[in-house]
């Protein structure tokens, strides 16, 4: 996936500042960060979206849960609440079709999850 903006990061072609890694799972600052805590974790194998997840890529996303909460903690919004979400496909706004999943805390997030 030559173009693609996250394999680039998950191959350190392009810098991003990494907070999480292991075999499987890369979880960096947003760019554009949308909340005081805004993190991304990927898996690093390319896949578009949740609806294209083969089965070792559905297997290190279900770890995505766990490393959230470690990251959460690690932030020190453990107990300030956080928010872990994924956008799929046009009416959810995806940029990026590298499957990604969106930390956010630190501040009150709002209690709508759609406009
Ligand atoms: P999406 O809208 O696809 O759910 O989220 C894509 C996210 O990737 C956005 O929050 C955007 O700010 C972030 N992003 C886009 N380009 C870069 C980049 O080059 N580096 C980092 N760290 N984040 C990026
Ligand atoms: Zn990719």
């Amino acid at each position: 996936m030559g173009e693609c903006l996250f394999c680039k990061i998950a191959a350190k072609e392009i810098p991003a500042a990494v907070v999480y890694e292991d075999d499987a799972l890369l979880a960096f600052k947003d760019i554009f960060p949308q909340a005081p805590v805004h993190l991304l974790i990927i898996p690093k194998a390319h896949c578009a979206g949740l609806c294209d997840m083969t089965p070792a890529i559905a297997e290190a996303a279900g770890r995505v849960p766990q490393v959230a909460v470690q990251l959460a903690r690690e932030a020190g919004v453990e107990e300030s609440g956080w928010r872990l979400l994924a956008n799929c496909g046009p009416d959810s706004g995806q940029s990026v079709f590298h499957l990604h999943f969106h930390l956010l805390g630190g501040k009150a997030l709002g209690g709508r999850l759609c406009q």
